[in-house]
């Protein structure tokens, strides 16, 4: 523990002295504490995105029979059962329009919906709705909201910026979960690459580490999480190498643009956009707009749109401009802090305390990230050796 933190010291002290930096190339910058420049300016997720997108974007013919591929597998394995994937849907654009193909291509889909507690009313009738239209049958997860609400303010007074990993967290658990229970061996999700290919670790870190939601909790929480959705590094082996069940982000298969993808949504499922990426949950909303641009400079947009550069979709000045944008509207931000505020029994004082906490790390708590770097190894040898899909 004395180590990590020394590091973490060291890697604060260091970034005190680092002058701010923003990439010649996307938009991202020194907000990312482990970015990385070259000679000419460009950072390193640049570098990344480029050398996975030769992965992604695969020419259209190939990209076609991989996806008939998977659908043949994803069938075949699912014979006989009521359903052949679990789907996981959120209510944003990616898990919806992901649904709508998933029925285009003759799936038999179990859609699954974590409740947390922060679903915006638009968000619950627009799911509700287009499974509808869909006939698709949805099963609705509702998290124990004591428990929770105490795990994320936990979080909060953890002062780390990875304060969203409990709801993402619950979710893989609860997809995990259900696919076991029926028996189902896919998990398709709304992941992409085509709008998440840029993500820094130094942003949000963990959503896999139970051990460090429960370091956190422990340190910051009350009681026991009894009845969180979670799974531990021993658990995700048992459902990967026993059970066999594999996660799919089946949307890097299809071509994908999201402007066009609001618009068939619109016109098919009559669903309605909420304005912002995952602004469907009022939480995250103020977590991504607020408090995370406020406490720790990051503003998530950054990302987002530095993958748009990269895809082609957006020149960097359209991004720049965007971005100099406050992330959404100043009076929307007041009356979201007012309702998480009240939500979680939170005073102004408290908030406010929260928000000078000196900043920590994921480094600051105990966490699986060593074991997961040595599990790594592991997997691709037992993936090489076909131990594991
Ligand atoms: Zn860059």
């Amino acid at each position: 523990m004395k180590s990590r933190s020394d590091a973490f010291n060291k890697s604060k002290k260091a970034d005190s002295f680092r002058q701010y930096q923003l990439c010649q190339r996307c938009i991202m910058d020194t907000s990312d504490r482990e970015i990385e420049f070259d000679e000419k300016g460009i950072c390193n997720h640049c570098r990344t995105y480029e050398k996975l997108a030769q992965q992604y974007f695969l020419p259209g013919v190939e990209r076609q029979a991989a996806l008939n591929r998977l659908v043949e597998e994803i069938r075949t394995r699912g014979k006989g059962r009521k359903y052949d994937c679990v789907l996981g849907v959120s209510g944003g654009v990616d898990s919806t329009f992901l649904a709508y193909e998933v029925m285009k291509l003759g799936l038999r889909p179990l859609a699954v919906h974590m409740d947390n507690g922060w679903d915006s009313e638009l968000a619950v009738s627009n799911i509700e709705k287009f499974l509808k239209k869909l006939d698709v049958d949805l099963y609705t997860y509702v998290l124990n909201w004591e428990e929770f609400k105490d795990l994320q303010i936990a979080f909060l007074r953890a002062s780390v910026s990875d304060a969203e990993i409990p709801t993402d967290h619950a979710i893989q658990g609860v997809l995990y979960k259900i696919a076991v229970q029926e028996g189902i061996s896919y998990i398709l999700t709304g992941g992409n690459f085509v709008t998440e290919g840029i993500l820094p670790q130094s942003w949000t870190y963990g959503v896999w580490d139970w051990k460090y939601i429960r370091s956190v909790h422990q340190a910051f929480g009350k009681g026991e999480l009894k009845d969180y959705p979670h799974y531990s590094l021993l658990n995700w082996v048992y459902y990967n190498m026993v059970k066999k069940i594999k996660i799919v982000h089946l949307l890097d298969y299809i071509p994908y643009e999201k402007k066009e993808a609001i618009q068939t949504l619109g016109k098919e499922l009559a669903w309605k956009y909420y304005g912002g990426k995952h602004y469907e949950s009022i939480y995250t909303r103020f977590f991504q707009g607020y408090f995370l641009p406020r406490k720790f400079s990051i503003d998530k947009r950054r990302a987002h749109l530095s993958t748009l550069i990269m895809s082609g979709r957006m020149t960097r000045e359209e991004a720049l401009e965007e971005i100099s944008e406050p992330p959404y509207s100043q009076s929307i931000q007041e009356e979201d802090k007012k309702y998480v505020l009240k939500k979680f029994g939170l005073t102004d004082e408290d908030f406010g305390k929260i928000m000078l906490l000196p900043i920590k790390t994921h480094l600051d708590y105990p966490g699986s990230e060593s074991l997961v770097k040595q599990l790594k190894i592991f997997v691709k040898l037992a993936r090489k050796v076909g131990l594991m899909v």
